[in-house]
């Protein structure tokens, strides 16, 4: 695990970019990381993640209880706790309001699980949560289920929480997501989406397997051949 100091330089790294991007205004978003002996290092309340030093992260348990650091903990902090709970394997998380993602839930449109070959690949697909308010312990209710199996969800109205093995990955993933989004947007605008191929997809889900990115059955099975049950390889691959 990376040093403590380490840790927190990534942690104002990843929120100076994720707030020069456009992927979270004002005091929006909040940034965790695994800090050893259960503990979470996470952004603290009412700062903009775009001019976080690393002394003001704030050091939490998982019931939020502040055990060093000025300020009161991120109140999404329920979100994150609720997240490394599920998955031992995840060691950072990012949570943003990336706009054209959000914009999406806004409309009540699906970006098509069946379109974007990078999409399926690394993610499978990316489920949209129910609506819960945001700032309150509703959030980690409706990401509890979804987040033991997906890497990147987006939360209804509101935003993204992706996970990742450091505070990078988890970033990386937030950044892909909204780029899916403005081509899936773009693509609307330019007449409409057009899905790719069922036996397309298929190979798409196997190479997921094969590369160890993650597991073919997290591809949505109407993107894939009716005969496919999910997993199967297209005849003229295999
Ligand atoms: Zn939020």
């Amino acid at each position: 695990m990376a040093s403590d100091w380490t840790l927190r330089q990534e942690i104002c790294d990843a929120g100076r970019r994720v707030h020069q991007r456009g992927l979270v205004g004002g005091t929006d978003g909040n940034i965790s990381a695994r800090a050893g002996g259960g503990l979470i290092l996470i952004s603290p309340s009412g700062c903009c993640l775009g001019m976080m030093e690393p002394g003001d992260l704030v050091v939490i348990d998982s019931t939020g209880r502040v055990l060093s650091g000025r300020g009161r903990p991120s109140s999404e902090h329920w979100m994150h706790a609720t997240a490394y709970a599920q998955r031992p394997d995840v060691a950072a998380i990012v949570h943003a309001h990336p706009p054209l993602t959000v914009a999406f839930t806004v409309a009540g449109l699906s970006m098509s699980p069946c379109a974007l070959p990078e999409i399926i690949m690394a993610f499978g697909q990316v489920p949209v949560t129910a609506y819960a308010t945001p700032s309150t312990d509703e959030g980690a209710g409706v990401i509890r289920d979804l987040v033991r199996q997906f890497d990147v969800l987006v939360l209804d109205r509101h935003g993204s929480l992706t996970v990742g093995k450091n505070v990078m990955d988890a970033m990386y993933k937030l950044e892909k997501l909204e780029h899916a989004a403005l081509v899936m947007l773009t693509a609307h605008q330019l007449g409409g989406v057009q899905d790719l191929p069922p036996e397309e997809v298929a190979k798409l889900a196997q190479l997921r397997s094969r590369l160890g990115i993650g597991r073919a059955e997290d591809v949505p099975p109407a993107c894939l051949p009716p005969a496919c049950g999910g997993t199967c390889a297209p005849s003229k691959s295999s």
